[in-house]
């Protein structure tokens, strides 16, 4: 199928069972429930939108916890806020939509690629995992046990052939609630595929699993993977470093912007992926990466991390050169670089050093870079 995929995040709702603000806004680890499921709905290389549905009133809370971003409001009723979503993108309809709950902060990048791919034979893919737990009647005392064959948990993100969506919630009864979207699709004659879904798409229900969640993020594997670049120094260039454009008599030349620091740290990233390096995504050989950017190769190799769960914990960089000075640009590099990797100033450090005048480095011919980064997996 080709045509564009947009994610709605479903962050209507106002209350609570765990006292204190609506969950999504709820803190978890760095930043709210809701940026994260968010920042891996953006991340996600097949995702080329995300639209959040939030009540009437909230808009000043999901800036606080998202920043800018593309926003509609909800209705009374979940059906409602995610029929206001759908008509939203229908005045320029994506092929696919994922519709996702806000309080499922975890959204594994293998779950949205099964979904996508079952979308070419089905109108709507959603997560579904088997119940492992005996299921029993509640009669005050226990009462009759339950089959559990051909019984599975259904989770979100729903996946679904935009048309498919509009047309089941267009046609449902307006008295009537839906538990879900995937249900209107079912009902509407669609196909809804089933894929594995994931123990990290679990909703967040009652304080014990906000806990829960603020475990898994601390306990997620930790890896650390290094980078290093050189470019040369020129006259007549002008001199990037760190994302930050530097007033100097040279400036470092190469086929991009030839911003050493931002490659470093890019193949520091992409590393602890086991991704490659820069080269392997934006080939040297490819003219469209002339002058580029480098923000965009740094910003390519965090949605990569964002994608598979991970989260960037700290990056740490050296640059070795003797001329310009860089401690007056230090602060505005780490703020820069930051801000690239939605990271916290106090998660990047800089450092630099001279080589006593030895080597390319100390002739002032080039300037050398070399990062690590620390980044915990799922
Ligand atoms: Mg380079």
């Amino acid at each position: 199928m080709t045509g564009k995929t947009v994610a709605l995040i479903v962050a209507a709702g106002q209350g609570n069972r765990m006292g204190g603000p609506p969950k999504q806004f709820l803190p978890l680890g760095d930043k709210p429930v809701i940026a994260h499921s968010y920042r891996a709905l953006l991340a996600h290389p097949a995702i080329d939108a995300v639209l959040v549905v939030i009540g009437a009133g909230q808009e000043a809370a999901l800036e606080a916890a998202l920043g800018p971003c593309p926003v509609v409001i909800g209705g009374v009723t979940r059906r409602e806020s995610v029929l206001n979503g759908l008509e939203a993108l229908a005045a320029d309809p994506p092929a696919r939509v994922l519709i996702h709950d806000a309080a499922r902060p975890f959204v594994p990048g293998r779950v949205i690629d099964a979904l996508l791919v079952a979308l070419d034979s089905h109108e709507g893919a959603i997560p579904a995992l088997a119940v492992a737990d005996t299921l029993a009647r509640n009669d005050g005392v226990l009462g009759e046990m339950m089959s559990r064959d051909h019984l599975v948990r259904v989770q979100t993100p729903q996946a679904f052939r935009f048309d498919a969506a509009l047309a089941a919630h267009h046609s449902w009864p307006a008295d009537e609630e839906a538990t879900d979207d995937a249900q209107m699709v079912r009902r509407h004659g669609g196909s809804v595929a089933l894929v594995e879904g994931d123990p990290m798409l679990d909703k967040l229900t009652y304080p014990a699993d906000l806990a829960a969640a603020e475990a898994r993020l601390a306990c997620g594997r930790t890896r650390c993977a290094t980078g290093y670049d050189v470019h040369r120094l020129v006259a007549g260039e002008e001199l990037w470093l760190g994302g930050v454009l530097i007033p100097h008599d040279k400036g470092l030349s190469g086929h991009s912007d030839a911003d050493v620091a931002l490659h470093a740290i890019t193949d520091a990233l992409l590393g602890t992926i086991g991704a490659g390096d820069i080269g392997t995504h934006f080939p040297p050989s490819d003219p469209k990466w002339r002058g580029a950017d480098s923000a965009q190769f740094l910003t390519h190799a965090a949605s990569l991390i964002a994608a598979r769960g991970g989260t960037i914990d700290f990056i740490d960089l050296t640059l070795i050169c003797e001329a310009p000075k860089i401690g007056p640009h230090r602060e505005a590099m780490r703020a820069r670089i930051a801000a690239l990797l939605a990271l916290a100033t106090d998660q990047v450090s800089i450092k630099a050093t001279t080589s006593e005048r030895l080597g390319f480095t100390g002739r002032g011919e080039g300037i050398a870079a070399q990062a690590i980064a620390t980044v915990r997996l799922p």
